[in-house]
């Protein structure tokens, strides 16, 4: 058990060592549309900050995350719209996690592979269960400072594969997020018999909290199309290099 915590914790300040690798990034991604993923070539710069991040006002926020998050102008303001009028319907949304930095990534990645490679007995498998949970720095849309985790009350304010969307708040995103600019990254999928809710095409479990911004147009588009997220967003990021 001691090595194995020895491995994690050294698996962890490898990865926290790459936080301060240079490497190359994709092209620029202020762009709405651009495809973040598992795909080398698609990697953000470690220095990439979006330059209109703003503060979020504390209500918006979940009472049990940080206070201080941010997200960009335009999909701050969007979602600031969306939140008013889910309230006026009775749903309350909450940011669990906004913006965060390729360290910030760095960081939260390396605790998942230290976490799962402690449960898992196995470096091998814990690196790979951390890689369907949790992004790489350089491939988390979080960097792109528009995208957010949303969490409900009736949840305690927590991640659920199994019970998020089954909630009136799931329910009413569903509906709605879309009319605001907001499309879910990480759909279900159900092809491997091991890992419940783990979808083979994005290389991630069901992520029902995790929502991206793209601007009322797209959003509907994209709804209408039936297509996944990076699929329907690889047709429209050559629209728009700036
Ligand atoms: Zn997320």
């Amino acid at each position: 058990m001691l090595s194995l915590l020895v491995l994690a914790l050294a698996l962890s300040a490898q990865a926290d060592s790459n936080c301060s690798e240079s490497r190359g990034g994709q092209w620029p991604v202020t762009n709405l549309f651009v495809v973040v993923n598992k795909e080398a070539s698609r990697q953000l710069s470690p220095a990439y900050v979006p330059k209109d991040l703003e503060v979020i006002p504390v209500e918006l926020i979940s009472p049990l995350a940080p206070k201080h998050q941010t997200l960009r102008a335009p999909a701050l303001r969007a979602y600031a719209r969306m939140h008013e009028a889910a309230a006026k319907s009775g749903v309350k949304l909450f940011i669990r996690s906004a913006y965060r930095s390729f360290d910030d990534q760095c960081r939260t990645f390396a605790s998942k592979v230290a976490k799962f490679t402690t449960q898992f007995h196995s470096p091998e498998r814990g690196f790979g269960y951390a890689q369907k949970i949790s992004a790489e720095p350089g491939r988390s849309q979080h960097q792109l400072g528009t995208t957010m985790d949303i969490v409900f009350e009736e949840l305690n304010y927590d991640f659920s594969i199994e019970k998020a969307d089954k909630t009136p708040s799931f329910a009413w995103l569903d509906q709605h997020a879309h009319e605001f600019g907001f499309i879910m990254s990480y759909p279900f999928g159900d092809d491997d018999p091991e890992n419940h809710g783990y979808n083979s095409a994005t290389g991630y479990f069901f992520e029902p909290w995790h929502w991206r911004y793209v601007g009322v147009v797209a959003a509907k588009a994209y709804k209408a199309s039936g297509q996944l997220p990076d699929d329907f967003l690889k047709t429209l990021e050559s629209t728009q290099r700036k």
